[in-house]
């Protein structure tokens, strides 16, 4: 817990003992919701900006054969991308593709990296990015 949650943990009880200990006129009482209200919001910006909030998106099944993240494309797959030539393992022949390399993740092949890149998804496949994001053989490229 953080010293501005802690703090704002106390300013919560103090006002939840007041709430007990006074009789409060009609004025007062008013006073007392907005600061409740005040101090939730507060509460909740807080835990935005210290990153616990829930991620904004899922991740799903693989759209085409339907995995769930983290497993193996099935056969015939036309998402999964061969983890020797980087292309798409249902149309090359290469041995050696290591299905597990090549799981899907909930995110489409090369979506992450474009979205990082900020390149459209298509950029992935005409620039040397395969390489890097697709095979997994390290390659001594050159810094793109
Ligand atoms: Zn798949
Ligand atoms: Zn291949």
């Amino acid at each position: 817990m953080t010293d501005l949650e802690k703090e704002l943990c106390f300013i919560k009880e103090e006002l939840r003992a007041g709430d007990k200990g006074y009789n409060m006129s009609p004025e007062l009482q008013n006073v007392h919701t907005a600061l409740h209200k005040l101090i939730n919001i507060v509460i909740k910006i807080t835990n935005k900006e210290g990153g616990v909030s829930p991620p904004s998106k899922s991740l799903g099944k693989c759209p085409d054969c339907a995995v769930q993240p983290g497993q193996q494309h099935k056969d015939y797959c036309d998402i999964e991308r061969c983890s020797v030539c980087g292309g798409q393992t249902l149309v090359c022949n290469c041995n050696e593709h290591d299905k597990d390399f090549a799981k899907w993740t909930g995110i489409w092949p090369g979506q992450a990296e474009a979205d990082y890149l900020g390149i459209d998804l298509n950029q992935i496949c005409t620039y040397d990015y395969i390489k890097i994001f697709f095979i997994k053989k390290p390659f001594n490229t050159e810094v793109i």
